[in-house]
């Protein structure tokens, strides 16, 4: 039951679903490119296929995730609340490829801990593996858009 900690469930409905690419971006609203980790004053943001930038709140324990190259480099839904500022409360974060989501995140094996964000395992200290399982189906209501 250690894994607990990290998977609060909240029965408040999602209000927002956004779907697009991480990128890292100024305050003003300029992307910069980034292969490796957003440097400080940009901050990570999702850009929608519209382009539209939605950023994350301060010390969202789910936004630690896109330090990982891994997750940066693939196309993500994320649903959550929406927040003052153009902003996200993340939800649930997944990865869209060829149509099919994914769950990500980080487990250790030896004592069976899922967690959002890499890292040691807060438990044997050994580093969290990163696993993407297909989701299991469930039923989208607001299924807006195709892929393309
Ligand atoms: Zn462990």
């Amino acid at each position: 039951m250690a894994g607990e900690v990290f998977a609060q469930n909240e029965n408040r409905p999602v209000d927002l679903t956004i779907e697009g690419s991480i990128v890292c971006a100024g305050d003003q609203g300029a992307t910069i490119p980034s292969p490796g980790p957003c440097a400080a004053p940009a901050r990570y943001a999702l850009r929608t296929d519209e382009g539209k930038l939605y950023f994350f709140v301060d010390q969202d324990p789910r936004a630690e995730i896109f330090k990982d190259d891994r997750v940066r480099a693939k196309r993500l839904r994320i649903s959550g609340w929406a927040r003052p500022g153009n902003r996200i409360e993340i939800i649930k974060l997944q990865a869209v490829r060829d149509g099919v989501l994914y769950d990500l995140y980080y487990f250790c094996e030896t004592c069976n801990i899922t967690a959002y964000a890499g890292g040691p395992c807060p438990c044997c200290r050994e580093e969290l593996e990163f696993r993407e399982t297909r989701a299991k189906k469930e039923r989208m209501k607001d299924e807006r858009k195709d892929e393309g």
